[in-house]
């Protein structure tokens, strides 16, 4: 890491120093800025495949904290499975799915975490706090776990089963924080901030602002569908978005490559949100600066791990949209549970919902005819269905009365 910027105020941080939060207080997300220079140097597509190291620390030389700090459960390098009967039914020959239901706690969170926590490793911190509406929680847990540290987890109050047990069973220490609609900020949020204020324990939720060091974990999505695509890039990435840090990532990766001179196109990326929760859809569509976007009062949806009442990332998500010329579209719960039982009755995947949208999304544009059949198009189905079983049935029991 050459330098950090803050992308509020520009204020600059010494990479040594280690910040975690802008000095300002601004909520600015601290960009970690690369000297791909010297990177190009050891990095590139054939030294890759010389690497017998198959976890995200693959890539050390873009991630920003050494290996030997992390706790190793074996995150990333998950499949891309060319899904041919899927895409026989959304009449797309080329879909890909990149099946991040096989992270070490069932979600692409773990990449960001295992980043997030060995920073912590590396700064000798004890205690780390999250705010999450779950999968970012159960694997800050379990990563704060396998290295000793201590974990506090503050979650809305209807917080998934599944992603419940998972935080109970590694042993964090769990508040349930019912909702607010008339507060500023997310509550879970706020009371995340007070412990980092008061007891300076390590703040390591997943969003930007107040870690910009686990936003580097999720960029390893691309550098290893592009090499698993024999270094092709496909058409479309389609990517779920709730605080819009994935979204984030998947852009900061695929940059990196492009400078490296790893890839030379760009993949257009689409967006995809509930349509109980639609802050960062309407903002491309409508051309509302990130600055203007308000938080939802009440999201709603079926996607529980996208109801985030503010996209923290949304600046950066929104640059990735229009970078990549990509698009930005919701879909109703009905869609994304369709979506659920598509993927799983043709490919034997079982998506939790958040991690359906980006099948509800493809099954669309390619009916209104956006996509054509030919064109390659990669899927991120980012959590396991196990998780919230609860909320699935909920759903039709729901639908029947
Ligand atoms: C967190 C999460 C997302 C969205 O990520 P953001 O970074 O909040 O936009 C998508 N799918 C699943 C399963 C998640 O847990
Ligand atoms: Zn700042």
């Amino acid at each position: 890491v050459k330098k950090i910027i803050c992308s509020k105020c520009g204020s600059l941080y010494d990479p040594a120093s280690n910040p975690v939060l802008c000095e300002k207080q601004d909520f600015g997300r601290l960009d970690l800025i690369y000297d791909f220079e010297s990177i190009k140097e050891s990095l590139s597509r054939s030294s890759l495949r010389s690497r017998a190291n198959r976890e995200i620390w693959r890539y050390g030389e873009l991630l920003p904290v050494e290996e030997r700090n992390a706790a190793h459960l074996f995150e990333g390098r998950t499949p891309l499975i060319h899904a041919s009967r899927l895409g026989q039914k959304l009449r797309l020959s080329n879909l890909y799915l990149k099946d991040e239901t096989r992270n070490p706690t069932s979600s692409f969170k773990d990449r960001a975490m295992a980043v997030g926590t060995a920073k912590a490793t590396e700064m000798g911190v004890k205690r780390t706090v999250t705010a999450s509406s779950g999968n970012a929680a159960s694997s800050l847990a379990a990563y704060s776990a396998a290295l000793g540290l201590e974990c506090y987890a503050f979650v809305p109050d209807n917080v998934s089963q599944g992603k419940l047990y998972q935080l109970h069973v590694f042993g964090s220490k769990i508040s349930r924080v019912s909702e607010s609609k008339e507060s500023a900020i997310d509550p879970t949020v706020k009371l995340m901030l007070e412990l980092v204020k008061k007891e300076g324990v390590y703040p390591c939720p997943s969003f930007g602002p107040f870690n910009p060091y686990q936003v580097e974990g999720p960029k390893t999505i691309i550098y290893e569908l592009v090499e698993q695509l024999g270094w092709q890039v496909p058409d479309y990435i389609f990517v779920p978005a709730g605080s819009g840090c994935l979204a984030a990532g998947i852009w900061k990766g695929i940059n990196d490559f492009l400078e490296i001179g790893i890839i030379s196109s760009l993949p257009r990326l689409v967006l995809v949100q509930p349509e109980g929760n639609p802050t960062l859809v309407n903002a491309v569509n409508s051309g509302t600066p990130f600055e203007d976007i308000r938080r939802t009062q009440i999201p709603h949806s079926i996607a529980s791990g996208l109801l985030d009442p503010y996209p923290w990332d949304g600046d950066a998500a929104i640059k990735a949209v229009r970078a990549t010329k990509g698009t930005a579209v919701t879909v109703s719960d009905e869609e994304i549970v369709e979506a659920i039982f598509d993927v799983a009755s043709t490919e034997g995947i079982f998506a939790e919902a958040s991690g359906a949208v980006g099948l509800a999304a493809a099954k669309k544009m390619s009916e209104q005819g956006s996509i054509r059949a030919s064109e390659s198009t990669v899927v991120l189905v980012t959590g396991s269905g196990l998780k919230e079983v609860n909320r699935l049935s909920e759903f039709f029991q729901n639908k029947k009365e």
